[in-house]
């Protein structure tokens, strides 16, 4: 593709506007959807769109970065430009499916806001009062803050928000060459949870849920965008022939919810007391395989969640958690999945107790023990430091925050980085785009985005066996980005961290395929033809090199059962933490919804974006959902505005009204940028929010 006119006449206000959407995108979800939604859009309405150029159709083999998923894809070229991108039939990911977002990735590079020189942001003064600056010029002013943190036994952390890559080991030498310094990974999984509650760890945990006949499921987007379209569809073959049960746990009638085979909303933040509830009863009822050496005492702590008194919690029937308790144990191999990202370390722990009562952990088909991925930077002579989370890091005390926003993946709400940073705290991103933090100055650093250089693909965290894909740069990069390897390596030796493993990415990736290499364990899949064969036919390292560089990908074996450390029920300790905040009478519980779950019938392409927005289909603006008796009953009409007040602050919305709504919850969505919406709620010191107690009323 050509640009029509390099003398692109955008104007600020233009720019801006992208700015705010590309913000939005990757502060709120796991991979840039609002970017290329924005890009989708764009290349229907803007005067600059890319021209493709004509000739013959060459066809190129990568994998995809924006999400963990991996899929492996196929890129139609004309020249050395990707014009269309389609999934590789027999790729063990994906099984030739893309999502819908997989489907336009190549557009994200043509995105207006995309950020071409490194710059600082002052706080307050937003994108416009943005300073270009040399990278060179950029690396003395962090190294000088970080040095400054150092003498004055300040923090300096590290976000990674893809754990477990080569660039991820190389942060975590960075922060072990610091006083201070911490690496911290943006939200804490429940497996890390579940990690914890072994006397020792236990090693690399994973769910097993192609092989579970049961998944009980707590807010899991299982058949929305977990995983991809290809494992959605295995999952919901699985459940017509009656092989597996999906019953999920949800406020919002999502779109998971609405295909499981049971729904049980529960009031928003909850998940805890349902939880200990059918621990109750599978304690009580002596469903349970465990034999941790703290049952009795687990029984003792959780006493006071009888199926009775949580049925009072969480606005459901006695009835659904017994049977639910009942189906969980005796339906084995099962699994017990919740949402990271959305609930507390409490309720992540309450669920995952459930794992382990029923005995489901060490077992096919429930959570199983991965091995890791070798990685020789791990093991070189340079220490890492372990992984802490921001929760755990005190208020005020973080000088220097460093986040790796180069690949989307888990992210932190703003709410939580202005607390845990110094009033002269200042906050630096590796990212394609700009995402304003207004609170902090900022020092953004320009990345190239998916098709544009070489990255790695650690795979996700759902499967029996751990994976490893790469992604080749298919089209040349602009000038001046910079790659997270890069970053640490420069950002290291200009702040005196001289602790780093040296080596471009990809030299060191190399000596990553060396060592799974000599490891002579897994399977490889070629995607030039289809096969998939056992490692140790390949004859050298090389060949593994370029059969992951061509869209191929390494699959490891299963771990070997082997008998695991005790564990410790009562570490979960919730008991004292769940608390019935029942709003008052003229108020509701704030609930903050993501789109798709409005959308709720079907995840809408970017393709269909414009459409979308011009047949009303598709939300603008925020709009707060309400059960239609709430909405009567508060004199509410639909489409009428009303104001939203909380505690925290107060926002306009127009309301909708739907009967799926349970009666107490506004559940509420800005397509501007829901981080205003966040901003309302309460927050919970782990950065989960707490169900907030909402006014409405009629403007
Ligand atoms: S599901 Fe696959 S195609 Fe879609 S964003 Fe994730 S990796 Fe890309």
């Amino acid at each position: 593709m050509k640009l029509r006119s390099m003398e692109m006449n955008i104007t600020r206000r233009e720019i801006l506007r992208f700015v705010g959407g590309s913000a939005l995108g990757i502060l709120l979800t796991p991979v840039p959807w609002k970017a290329l939604d924005d890009s989708a859009i764009w290349t229907q309405n803007w005067p600059w769109i890319p021209e493709p150029v004509r000739g013959e159709s060459s066809y190129k083999l990568t994998s995809c970065t924006l999400c963990s998923a991996s899929c492996g894809l196929r890129a139609r070229c004309i020249g050395n430009q990707p014009v269309s991108l389609s999934g590789i039939s027999a790729h063990p990911l994906n099984s030739g499916a893309l999502c819908s977002f997989g489907i336009i990735a190549h557009h994200l590079r043509y995105h207006p806001a995309r950020l071409s020189r490194p710059c600082r942001i002052s706080g307050k003064a937003g994108a416009s009062g943005s300073t270009a600056m040399a990278f060179d010029e950029l690396l003395l002013e962090v190294a000088a803050a970080i040095n400054d943190a150092s003498a004055s036994s300040q923090t300096v952390a590290i976000v990674d928000g893809r754990p477990g890559r080569t660039a991820s080991h190389l942060f975590q030498q960075f922060a072990a060459g610091l006083p201070n310094g911490k690496y911290i990974t943006a939200g804490e999984s429940s497996l890390e949870i579940l990690g914890s509650m072994f006397e020792k760890p236990p090693g690399p945990l994973a769910y097993d849920l192609d092989n579970s006949k049961m998944i009980l499921s707590f807010g899991v987007p299982l058949l929305d965008r977990w995983g991809t379209p290809a494992r959605t569809a295995r999952y919901l073959q699985k459940k017509s022939e009656g092989k597996q049960r999906i019953i999920q746990v949800e406020t919002l009638q999502s779109r998971t919810a609405g295909m499981a085979d049971r729904w049980i909303p529960i009031r928003p933040g909850t998940e805890a007391a349902f939880a200990l509830g059918i621990a109750h009863v599978i304690l009580k009822d002596k469903l349970f395989r465990d034999a941790s050496k703290d049952i009795a005492e687990f029984e003792t702590m959780i006493a006071a969640y009888p199926p009775s008194a949580v049925a009072e919690i969480c606005g459901v029937s006695q009835d659904f958690i017994r049977d639910t308790a009942r189906e969980f144990s005796a339906n084995r191999p099962s699994v017990a999945v919740i949402d990271g990202s959305a609930n507390s370390r409490h309720a992540l722990a309450a669920v995952m107790a459930l794992n382990i009562l029923v005995g489901n952990v060490g077992r096919k088909g429930g959570v199983v023990v991965h091995r890791e991925i070798p990685s020789p930077v791990a093991l070189s002579k340079n220490k890492m430091s372990p992984i802490s989370t921001l929760d755990a890091i005190p208020d005020h005390s973080i000088r220097a925050m460093l986040i790796d926003e180069s690949l989307s993946g888990s992210s932190l709400p703003d709410g939580l980085l202005q607390k845990k940073l110094t009033g002269n705290g200042i906050l630096v991103s590796l990212s394609p785009f700009v995402t304003e933090r207004p609170f902090c100055t900022q020092y953004v650093i320009p990345s190239p985005v998916f098709l544009e250089s070489l990255a790695e693909l650690t795979g996700q965290a759902d499967r029996e066996s751990s994976s490893l894909s790469l992604s080749a740069p298919l089209v040349p990069e602009p000038a001046g980005m910079v790659d997270p390897i890069q970053f640490i390596q420069r950002l290291g030796s200009a702040a005196g961290v001289m602790n780093i493993d040296s080596g471009t990415t990809e030299e060191l990736l190399k000596k990553r395929m060396t060592a799974i290499y000599s490891e002579k364990r897994g399977s490889i899949f070629n995607a030039s033809n289809g096969q998939t064969s056992e490692l140790k036919g390949l004859t050298s390292p090389d060949e593994l090199w370029n059969v992951l560089f061509a869209g191929g990908c390494w699959m490891d074996s299963p771990e070997t059962v082997r008998s695991l450390p005790a564990v410790r029920l009562t570490s979960v300790s919730t008991a004292d933490r769940i608390k019935n905040i029942p709003p008052e009478s003229n108020q509701l519980l704030l609930l903050p919804c993501a789109e798709d779950v409005i959308y709720r019938n079907s995840e809408i392409s970017p393709l269909m974006s414009k459409v979308g927005q011009e047949s009303g289909l598709r939300p603008s603006g925020c709009k707060v959902y309400l059960q239609t008796a709430t909405g009567d009953a508060l004199g509410l009409t639909d489409g009428c505005r009303v104001m939203l007040q909380t505690k925290k602050g107060s926002m306009q919305a127009e309301v909708r009204l739907d009967p799926s709504m349970m009666p107490d919850v506004a559940a509420a969505y800005s397509a501007l940028n829901q981080q205003n919406i966040i901003s309302l709620c309460e927050m919970n010191q782990d950065a989960s929010l707490q169900p907030t107690p909402v006014k409405i009323q009629k403007v």
